[in-house]
């Protein structure tokens, strides 16, 4: 386990805060360590640090060099991968066996991925007639929109945060992150790998802490912050994007979702049932593109259903060090109490519980964390705020349709449109159900396979904007266009 102190990272230091918030394992539920809260001084230090190093051997950096600075990183992350193992199993409870295979690996390539990008980007470039014959040229160059907000979730802690930082860093901007009060633990450990890279004192910084009155306000109401990017619930991106409407600052928005897999009954039965597992319990339900709602066609229902049955009931649930364990914990207790008021709420609303609703039987010390039994519910009415609101733990509920048509108005009668997983043999058929899907990532006959080139981001109340491959640069940079007359 990593250092039980968990402090900030401003201007190249670790920095310690008179205030002091509990670090708690969610496989046990016990104290592992103690976090220093940023108050509005250090969030201040912070800010003007980025902005300072704005103007320093970062800004002036040749973009060859801040290149080989990121593909540093990309190696030093991967040279102490056991690091960031250690630490992101302890704050969110996740099988090793998850987050050796997801969350490092893709922590590290954020950055590989956005320095290729930088590198091969083209701008626009207009030739452009004019009434004396003689023309003029119009050629796009983009800069850094400045000091960055970044705003994480506790889901996928590092992942999610490098996904923010790495294309941010490409662009040549400097970063001031608030990680989730949950998951402080790989964000402060990423100080030391820029450190020990060379990326200049200031470029990134990390300050711990809560949202209202805390680190997560006073960084978002900073005026000295040129631009927020945040994932989380659909509700804080709400305040945030109030917040950014204080000096005109863009925000860049990944937030909830409720999304739905469509089974049709000519899909590759198994690899729908392995599919539709996954995205429902992987990472203990707590996954923003994972389904928690599923339509299948009433030909294989009953069939899907007894499947997705023995396939949760097979699930180990166990602690990150053990190979065998399938799904972890919830990330809190807190988060624990909130998915086990919907299991309660399932039942008043008329559900059938095909299996779990409630907390496994786990042994000694372990009796005390955040678990959830992987749960899949039927019969309940599309009305049901089962199905509508977005829970964020290992449940789905799963209902029969019989048409096209039927299908797509339920699963787009929600006020989410983050994503959707089709299983079709029928590529036709799966082409024009991913058109009429009102969410920003479908996928056909697959579920979070992610070519980090791709626009990513989602529709209606899942979220503001897209990130991803050369996308990123609507938000990173300012473009500007610079007309010459011949
Ligand atoms: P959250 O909104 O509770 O917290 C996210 C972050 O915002 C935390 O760092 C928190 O401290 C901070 N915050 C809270 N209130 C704030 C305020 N008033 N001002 C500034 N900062 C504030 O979300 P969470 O519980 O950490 O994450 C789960 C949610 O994230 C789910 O809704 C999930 O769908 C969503 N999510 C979305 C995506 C996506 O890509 N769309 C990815 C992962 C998670």
């Amino acid at each position: 386990m990593v250092a039980d102190t968990i402090l900030n990272f401003i201007d190249g230091e670790y920095v310690a805060t008179g205030k002091w918030f509990d670090n708690r394992t969610p496989t046990t539920n016990a104290l592992i360590g103690q976090v220093a809260e940023a108050g509005k001084a250090e969030v201040d230090a912070a800010v003007a640090a980025a902005r300072a190093a704005l103007k320093g051997p970062w800004g002036k950096m040749a973009l060859e060099k801040r290149v080989e600075l990121l593909e540093a990183l990309v190696a030093e992350i991967n040279h102490r991968f056991d690091e960031f193992l250690e630490a992101e199993c302890a704050d969110t409870g996740k099988p090793k066996s998850l987050a050796s295979h997801i969350d490092i690996p893709r922590g590290a390539a954020n950055f590989k991925v956005f320095a290729d990008m930088v590198k091969n980007v083209s701008n626009e470039f207009f030739e452009m007639a004019t009434s004396d014959g003689l023309g003029a040229l119009n050629y796009a160059t983009r800069s850094p929109v400045g000091v960055v907000g970044v705003i994480c979730p506790w889901n996928l802690p590092l992942l999610l945060m490098t996904w923010k930082v790495g294309p941010a860093l490409a662009c040549g901007n400097t970063v001031v992150v608030k990680p989730s009060e949950e998951t402080p633990r790989t964000a402060a450990l990423l100080g030391e790998v820029m450190n020990k890279v060379g990326i200049p004192k200031g470029v990134y910084n990390v300050v711990h802490g809560f949202g209202p009155n805390s680190a997560g306000e006073f960084l978002t109401s900073h005026p000295d912050v040129n631009a927020l990017t945040f994932t989380g619930e659909t509700r804080t991106g709400e305040i945030i994007m109030k917040a950014a409407a204080n000096g005109s600052r863009p925000v860049s928005l990944e937030m909830g979702g409720k999304n739905a897999a469509i089974v049709f009954a000519d899909c590759n039965f198994e690899a729908a049932v392995e599919g539709t597992l996954r995205s429902a319990f992987a990472n203990c339900g707590q996954v923003c593109l994972g389904t928690e709602r599923v339509y299948v066609e009433r030909q294989i229902f009953d069939r899907f259903v007894a499947a997705m049955k023995a396939g949760a009931e097979q699930m180990k649930i166990g602690v990150p060090d053990d190979p065998a364990t399938g799904m972890g914990p919830l990330i809190s207790k807190e988060h624990q109490n909130k998915v086990l008021s919907y299991c309660r709420l399932a039942m008043e609303e008329g559900a059938t519980v095909v299996t779990g609703g409630g907390v496994p039987d786990m042994p000694g010390e372990l009796k005390n964390g955040c678990w959830v039994q992987p749960t899949i519910w039927t019969g309940l009415p599309e009305t049901a705020r089962v199905i509508k609101e977005e829970i964020f733990g290992p449940v789905c509920h799963i209902a029969p349709f019989d048409s096209e048509e039927e299908v797509l108005a339920k699963a787009n009668d929600n006020v989410y449109g983050l994503s959707t997983a089709i299983w079709t043999t029928n590529l036709a058929r799966a082409n024009r159900v991913a058109q009429k899907m009102e969410v920003g990532i479908a996928w056909v006959n697959s579920w979070f396979l992610r070519d980090l080139r791709t626009p990513f981001g989602g529709a209606k109340q899942s979220g503001i904007g897209r990130e991803g491959g050369v996308h990123s640069l609507e938000f990173y940079t300012e473009l500007k266009n610079v007309c010459i007359k011949l």
